[in-house]
């Protein structure tokens, strides 16, 4: 929830950054008010990172500025050229590019946001859309009534198809979680604590600890919220994994807090989302939007600029492509349709997302430690 003289923001992101967007709303009394009010997730199996990529597609003689689109699906990694050619990988040679902390993510379908769009589930050139709470339902349904999108109703084949991949990944990484644990190798968020026990346990904790318990280990999903959070600014997160750049002050350990990668407590996120493929929700749907070149049927850019148009949040936070990095990700914060609609398509790399928040969304945290939850 937002103040009076904040802009509130809807976020665009992976299911790990409507996490930490989730969580940094569920400590709001320690880490400060957080701007975003409308969450809008993505369906992620996995993420790459961009430099290896970028070595991969080079060791097979494609440049990253060669290619039109890419899309992850049906085993391989596909790259479709601008000159008309179509590369293919299979996922297990592409395996040697996808981030580590991917490999302990549960979550396929964006199980906290108000709305999940995905490709699987629908026909080609149509997405499918998780409504999960009123507000999303509500946003679906005006979006479809103004003319932004169409929708239909799923396919039974594509319903089966999509609650099967959600269950592999949920069945698949959590061996990955009890094999890292076995070894020694934390994977905090999957921990299963409380409130007040979460509480306890980040009391005297550090960006040091943020780097052994998860940078180190391998589950950093480079979210970009400790740089966010941090009232020293002394974080920093460039092309790789966040670092200090000073000394943590006694009492502070809000970046701690915030990161989706530490500890998770139950009123965060329930235990029984485990047993569930798709999480909780209140209608799944196939939609398209005629006229948005997007991924898939343009869906995330119609309700995106549909929430613009009808002042649902004040601006929206996307992710585009740098234009001096072929395929790079770079997060945007805009007001403006045009800069979503340019934003349209998967960019297959981590985006440090709460980092354009930064520098006019202040959060004004609660830094005198006796921190309690709402
Ligand atoms: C890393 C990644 C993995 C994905 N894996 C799957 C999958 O396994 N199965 C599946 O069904 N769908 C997956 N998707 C979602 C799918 O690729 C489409 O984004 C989705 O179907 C919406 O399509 P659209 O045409 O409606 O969206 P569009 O209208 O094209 O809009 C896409 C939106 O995604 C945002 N975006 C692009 N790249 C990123 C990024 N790296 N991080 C955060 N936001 C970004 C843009 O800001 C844009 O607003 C994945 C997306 C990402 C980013
Ligand atoms: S951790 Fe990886 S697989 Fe999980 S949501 Fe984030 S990018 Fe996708
Ligand atoms: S000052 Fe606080 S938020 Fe910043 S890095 Fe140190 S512990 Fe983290
Ligand atoms: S360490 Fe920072 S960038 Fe990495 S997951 Fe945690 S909050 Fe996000």
């Amino acid at each position: 929830m937002t103040d009076n003289n904040q802009k509130s923001v809807t976020l665009v992101g992976t299911p790990c950054h409507i996490i930490a967007s989730e969580k940094m709303e569920h400590y709001s009394n320690i880490l400060g008010d957080s701007p975003v009010d409308f969450k809008l997730g993505l369906f992620c199996m996995e993420n790459f990172s961009h430099s290896y990529l970028k070595e991969f597609l080079k060791q097979n003689n494609i440049e990253m500025n060669d290619i039109n689109q890419f899309r992850v699906e049906k085993g391989h990694l596909w790259a479709y050229l601008k000159n008309g050619d179509v590369f293919k990988a299979p996922l297990s040679q592409a395996k040697v590019c996808m981030r580590k902390n991917c490999q302990v993510c549960m979550d396929y379908t964006s199980e906290l946001a108000d709305l999940s769009v995905g490709s699987v589930g629908s026909a080609p050139g149509w997405s499918t859309v998780i409504a999960r709470t009123e507000k999303g339902l509500k946003a679906l349904n005006k979006a479809e009534t103004k003319g932004y999108i169409k929708t239909k109703a799923i396919e039974e084949s594509g319903l089966a198809l999509l609650e099967k991949l959600a269950n592999k990944k949920k069945t698949e990484n959590r061996e990955e979680i009890k094999k890292r644990e076995s070894v020694a190798r934390p994977v905090l968020y999957r921990r299963y604590i409380n409130d007040e026990e979460f509480i306890e346990e980040v009391s005297s904790c550090q960006f040091k600890d943020l780097k052994s318990d998860v940078v180190d280990v391998g589950s950093c999903v480079l979210c970009g919220a400790c740089y966010y959070v941090c009232p020293e600014n002394i974080v920093s997160i460039e092309d790789r994994k966040p670092q200090l750049k000073g000394t943590c002050p006694p009492e502070c350990n809000l970046c701690y807090v915030a990161c989706p990668r530490t500890y998770l407590s139950q009123e965060v996120l329930s235990r029984d989302l485990d047993q569930k493929a798709l999480g909780n929700y209140i209608k799944i749907v196939s939609a398209r939007a005629d006229g948005v070149d997007g991924q898939d049927g343009g869906v995330a850019t119609a309700l995106l600029n549909y929430i613009l148009d009808e002042n649902i949040t004040d601006e929206v936070i996307v992710v585009d492509k740098m234009d001096d990095n072929p395929w790079k990700p770079e997060a945007i914060i805009t007001s403006k349709t045009e800069e979503v609609t340019n934003a349209a398509g998967t960019k297959y790399s981590a985006a440090p997302v709460f980092k354009v928040l930064k520098s006019n969304h202040k959060m004004n945290p609660n830094t005198d430690s006796k921190k309690e939850v709402s």
